[in-house]
């Protein structure tokens, strides 16, 4: 079971042929009141920090998408993503929503009371700051920014803006790239960077407690001194947080072996819309009744504000062998894949990057990567020392009977620690080569990582585009980063048919839309491609168990039938 202390009342907001869930032996529990210790502001400037090392820990200088310019509102909205896919709308549609004017005076004297002038956000210059994340393509401005210190004042907020009827976006740091935190018919923003405290940790248990800002690194740096961590490791560790995790189900390097988010989450505090506290899951890892905690990870930030979660921890590994496999084309680097996970041998990681990724990374932080390469692998076997030599011989064997053209070991944690910088600052090196990118996440069988690789290529030769390659290839979860330039309305266009092209490739190939970064409002459209209107009918009920009004980050993943979106300018995207 994972509702260990819930108060939703299910059956006010489901009808009687839908979602029915007995909510009998739930408890409430009380607005929390946790004292605030330092204040770390993570967005946007933290949000810019991007790469780390797993488990190794620096912070770096990758730049990542991160607003500044464009701004304004998402004008021209004409259309009705406000609404349910069974054309129930909230309470107000996203078209009235994107008109200003939500948070009057009064609305702004009330959350001053809350949580005071720091807390609040409201020159427009510095909202800008907020119009977009790692999806820069598409930009708008809340009207306001909060900075709540506790789950009391995320609560009291929340009342607030049920009261007002006002819809709302959860914010982390800002560092998704499907536009999850894209302001969209939201004008407030509720933004977690102060709520960044661990609460708890219990090592007998193996579980740890932290308010959702925590940074993901955080996690682990609190508990690698006693042989720990925390296993999910989104590239973007050194700064993407928490309850951003948890929203998005984010993956990384490691998650091959060790599994995604949501496999690592045993319960979650989360305020819902109307402002109610509710506890959901269990500190036990088993438990009985629908797995509400499942329905929360993953559902970017629709169903509430997720203000604490529940962590299992994973001890760290006692050993590690890290090969660099080098190879003359990416399509033997892809079969070599296959080959390590079909005998058999499950490492902690394998990652690809092309050429292209491999000549950024060397042209920003000499890693010392070959740059003659077509393609390489970081493969990284770990667990118990004993043994792990052994893996290491079978598959530099197995990567050379696919081709590598050499195969390098790391010597030291030194040298592990250089291959990982390179590999998890890649996409900041990606800003060296175009004045813009669109990081698309797509899933395909690992066995057909050689036909979408070929798709990629004939994609980006059709619309004229380059675009890089560097993904999880242990996971068949495909990031092809195609390069664009803003200020040329054209290109932005192919930029965004490329990105709709490769989806819609992965899905032909048997894949998904998504490994890791989420719907968003970036792949809303391509929703239709893997479900059915009754499926999107079930999400969408689903969603309104918790979210009976749809305030909580509305227009977001589920698109309404014949809703479609159009680039209408160079640094604009417009949803119609
Ligand atoms: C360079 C780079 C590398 C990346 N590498 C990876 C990777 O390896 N694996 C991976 O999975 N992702 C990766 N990402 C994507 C991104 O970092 C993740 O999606 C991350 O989980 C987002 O966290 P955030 O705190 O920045 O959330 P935000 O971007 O602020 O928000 C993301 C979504 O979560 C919602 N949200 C945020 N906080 C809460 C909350 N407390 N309660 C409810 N909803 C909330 C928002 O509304 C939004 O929908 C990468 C991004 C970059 C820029």
């Amino acid at each position: 079971m994972r509702i260990g202390a819930s108060v939703l009342d299910f059956a006010t907001v489901t009808d009687a042929s839908h979602i029915q869930i007995d909510g009998s032996g739930r408890n409430r529990i009380d607005a929390d009141s946790q004292g605030v210790v330092g204040e770390t502001d993570l967005s946007p400037s933290a949000s810019e920090q991007v790469g780390g090392d797993h488990p190794g820990n620096e912070s770096s200088s990758g730049k990542e998408g991160g607003g500044g310019n464009g701004g304004g509102p998402v004008d021209g909205n004409s259309g009705n993503r406000g609404s349910s896919v069974n054309g129930d709308s909230g309470n107000r549609s996203a078209v009235e929503a994107n008109q200003r004017g939500w948070v009057d005076a009064g609305v702004i004297a009330e959350l001053r009371e809350m949580i005071g002038d720091d807390g609040m956000v409201l020159r427009a210059t510095e909202l800008k700051v907020y119009e977009c994340d790692g999806w820069t393509i598409e930009k708008s401005s809340p009207e306001i920014l909060l900075r709540p210190r506790t789950t009391a004042e995320v609560s009291a907020i929340l009342k607030l803006l049920h009261r007002r009827g006002i819809p709302f976006v959860p914010r982390g740091a800002g560092t998704g790239l499907s536009g999850g935190c894209l302001p969209l018919g939201a004008p407030v923003m509720i933004c977690t960077s102060r709520m960044n405290h661990i609460l708890e940790v219990d090592y007998t248990s193996r579980r740890i407690a932290v308010e959702s800002g925590v940074v993901n690194l955080h996690v682990t740096n609190a508990v690698k001194g006693r042989g720990m961590m925390y296993a999910p490791d989104p590239s973007s560790q050194v700064a993407c947080t928490i309850g951003g995790n948890v929203a998005e189900n984010s993956g990384g390097p490691h998650t091959l072996k060790y599994g995604v988010t949501t496999n690592h989450v045993l319960g979650v505090e989360m305020v819902l819309p109307d402002g109610e506290i509710v506890e959901l899951g269990s500190p036990t890892e088993e438990c009985c009744g629908y797995d509400l905690v499942g329905a929360i990870v993953g559902s970017e930030g629709t169903t509430g504000i997720v203000t604490r979660a529940t962590l299992k921890l994973t001890r760290a590994p006692e050993a590690y062998r890290t090969l660099l496999a080098i190879f003359a084309d990416i399509e033997n680097a892809t079969r070599a894949v296959s080959a390590i996970i079909a005998a058999g041998i499950i490492p902690g990681a394998i990652e690809m990057m092309d050429q292209m990724i491999i000549r950024a990374v060397e042209a920003a932080f000499h890693a010392g990567l070959p740059e003659d390469a077509g393609a390489v692998l970081i493969i990284e076997l770990d667990g118990i020392a004993a043994g792990l030599d052994e893996h290491a011989r079978a598959v530099t064997e197995l990567v050379r009977e696919a081709g590598a053209n050499e195969v390098r070991l790391a010597r030291d944690d030194a040298e592990r620690l250089i291959l990982w910088k390179a590999r998890k600052r890649a996409f900041g090196a990606v800003g060296r080569l175009a004045p813009n990118y669109a990081t698309q996440d797509g899933v395909v069988p690992r066995t057909r990582l050689p036909d979408i690789l070929r798709a990629i290529i004939e994609i980006s030769h059709r619309h004229q585009l380059r675009i890089g390659n560097v993904f999880h290839a242990g996971d068949g979860n495909i990031h092809p980063i195609v390069l664009y330039d803003e200020r040329d309305a054209d290109e932005t266009r192919r930029a965004v048919e490329a990105g709709r092209d490769i989806l819609k490739a992965c899905v032909e190939m048997g894949g998904s839309l998504t490994g890791e970064h989420g719907i968003g409002v970036e792949k809303m459209a391509e929703m239709p491609l893997i479900f059915s209107p009754e499926d999107l009918a079930v999400m969408s009920e689903l969603r309104r168990v918790f979210d009976p009004d749809q305030r909580a980050n509305p227009n977001k993943i589920i698109p309404l039938p014949g809703a479609c979106v159009e680039v209408a300018a160079p640094r604009r995207q417009v949803a119609l």
